[in-house]
């Protein structure tokens, strides 16, 4: 069966466009062009994953997203406009899975549902399981919380452990600054966003092939990290 996915945006041209092009990929499209509509579409009809604008008439993306998270874990991608960055934040903090900013791509939008559908299902499986994640020869083994590169031992901190464990936990997610810190450092250090350059650093030297440039920890600019990574 395919997926359904809710399109929570008041803009008609861009239902629209964005109807036509999930239609084409087979998903099965519900649309509301408010936020209570889409909360009550998302409770009656249970879509396997929303796209929320941000800027809705009624009232703001966030609203409905701490709506949504009360008895929701769907996936959520949030759809915003460069004004709406420190919003855009704000709901990554609260649970939304992935954002992109306007204009975007339709390729980059169907990549993004791709890798949110499958984390979904993935993290579900994963919750009894043990799990191994691999890039080329580099090999994290959360399980037993070994890191390896052809089979050679790649030496972590603590810290480094426990941040790169997290990392992995959401791989293919963008993780903010404030989310980071709290989970690894506690409430008292959120602010401290200096801090955790510095570990993503060291971790980048110890993990990446051109720590300069990263393409297994990468920057989202502003925001925080996500693990690079596409569930098989
Ligand atoms: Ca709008």
């Amino acid at each position: 069966m395919s997926p359904t996915i809710l399109i929570i945006e008041d803009e008609a041209a861009q239902l629209r466009s964005l109807r036509l092009a999930l239609e084409t990929q087979s998903y099965t499209v519900l649309e509301a062009s408010t936020g209570r509509q889409g909360l009550e579409v998302a409770a009656l009809q249970g879509p396997d994953l929303i796209l929320l604008d941000l800027g809705l008439p009624d009232f703001d993306g966030l609203e409905v997203l701490n709506q949504l998270r009360v008895w929701s874990q769907t996936p959520v991608i949030i759809l915003s406009i460069q004004a709406h960055e420190r919003g855009k934040i704000a709901t990554l903090d609260a649970g939304a899975d992935d954002y992109l900013t306007k204009p975007f791509s339709i390729p980059e939008l169907l990549a993004r549902i791709r890798v949110a559908l499958r984390h979904f299902v993935w993290q579900r499986e994963q919750q009894a399981a043990v799990s191994v994640l691999v890039w080329g020869d580099l090999r994290i083994d959360r399980g037993t919380q070994r890191v390896t590169r052809s089979g050679k031992l790649i030496k972590l901190t603590r810290t480094e452990q426990h941040l790169l464990d997290l990392l992995a936990r959401h791989a293919g997610k963008v993780l903010t600054h404030t989310q980071i810190l709290n989970a690894v450092w506690g409430r008292d250090y959120t602010e401290d966003v200096h801090y955790l350059q510095v570990y993503i650093s060291r971790l980048r030297h110890k993990l990446e092939t051109v720590p300069s440039q990263p393409e297994l920890i990468l920057t989202e600019s502003g925001i925080g990290y996500r693990l690079n990574w596409e569930p098989a």
